[in-house]
């Protein structure tokens, strides 16, 4: 069980100094390389693509990267000697780990990871490959988690690089089919084995599996087909999430390979506390303190709801810790906002502590008609 496991770096072949789209493309290659789908039955093609996704899922995240650089595979120990909980099988998985990391509100499903997937699977450099999700997070205020609000957010971008048109090539030149795949992004290659004759696909050495040449680079882009942008974005976040949900918005992702859709913006929602309200779900609670003669007799109180103040009249002998519920007055649900929690008010008898001589001696008046005998004459 204790198995060597190799670092991260070395399993994608990049330096510790790598930047993202090296990462990336390294995991890109290895994917494609290693798939399941192009090695079927192959043990050690499917180890070498675990192996990859494994070191692409932590590299790829800055977070853990980070983690990683700092305390290496101890950062995602479990003690199980498993990969924080993570059991990849294949690229879709990746999908269901940011899946679980965000819970998905809008269903749906997750959006798939990337493109990876798709594009190592169809086995052709030239078809389109949806791009990556993105993801980010946003605070929001107890008051502004209740009424639903919407937030501006600034993230880097990446667009179609105007000058080229997102093809990389320098104006007045186009990109090239590849001629070694003709295109294609793969070759077969056939080795002599002891067992006779095998065909293998691989990624084209030419191309990077890309299925295009360019001869002569784009000089706005530097052949990448994009440049990235600042923009603004409007996130409307409905009333009642909870933290560690997630806005989707859509197409708001990397850009897609090939004519392939844009990824998708996932937008992390934190929803700050608040002094007076407990939230459980969609009620929520608070301690309401009521004089101890309304306590006996009755009577009206103001209490705060999340919609404002609102009069409840207590009943006639009421003790502490009872708990009273206002029906509907909760927080809205997520997914419906015409459907309410409930408001729970758990009431507390509050004795005077301070009483003048008139109070004390109306008090000791309604003690003799109770039998009882209070102590503190003055
Ligand atoms: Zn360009
Ligand atoms: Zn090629």
């Amino acid at each position: 069980m204790a198995e060597q496991k190799r670092d991260y770096y070395e399993v994608l072949g990049v330096a510790k100094t790598a930047d993202d789209a090296e990462i990336k493309k390294a995991y890109r290659t290895l994917a494609k390389k290693y798939h399941p789908d192009a090695n079927p039955g192959d043990k050690d093609a499917e180890a070498k693509f675990k192996e990859a996704s494994e070191a692409y899922g932590v590299l790829s995240d800055p977070e853990k990267r980070k983690q990683y650089d700092q305390y290496g595979f101890a950062a995602f120990s479990d003690g199980a000697g498993g990969f924080g909980g993570f059991d990849f099988t294949n690229t879709q998985d990746l999908g269901s780990m940011f899946g679980d990391i965000f819970g998905d509100l809008f269903g749906g499903g997750f959006g798939g990871f990337g493109g990876f997937g798709r594009s190592s699977r169809s086995a052709n450099g030239n078809s389109p490959a949806r791009g990556a999700n993105l993801r980010t997070e946003v605070r929001i205020t107890f008051d502004e988690m209740v009424k639903g609000c919407t937030k501006n957010i600034t993230v880097n971008l990446k667009e179609e690089c105007e000058t080229c048109h997102g093809t990389g090539a320098k104006p007045g030149t186009s990109k090239e089919t590849c001629q070694k795949c003709g295109g294609k992004g793969q070759v077969a290659m056939t080795q002599r084995t002891m067992f006779g004759m095998m065909q293998s696909v691989q990624p084209c050495p030419d191309c990077n599996g890309t299925g295009t040449i360019i001869r002569e680079k784009c000089p706005s882009c530097r052949g990448s087909g994009y440049k990235t942008e600042r923009k603004t974005l409007s996130v409307t976040i409905p009333a009642g999430i909870e933290t560690g949900q997630a806005v989707r918005l859509f197409g708001k992702g990397e850009p897609g390979v090939n004519g392939g859709q844009r990824g998708d913006l996932l937008v992390e929602i934190i929803v700050g506390g608040s002094n007076r309200f407990e939230r459980d779900g969609m009620d929520v609670y608070t301690e309401e303190k009521i004089p101890f003669t309304i306590a006996a007799l009755g009577g009206p109180i103001v209490v705060k709801t999340v919609d404002g103040q609102v009069e409840y009249t207590v009943k006639a002998g009421t003790q502490t810790g009872t708990k009273v519920r206002l029906r509907g007055k909760g927080i809205p649900n997520v997914r419906n906002a015409n459907e309410r929690g409930d408001h729970y008010l758990i009431l507390t008898v509050e004795t005077p502590t301070v009483l003048n001589r008139k109070q004390k001696a109306a008090l000791r008046e309604f003690a003799k008609t109770m039998g009882e005998n209070p102590s503190g004459n003055d």
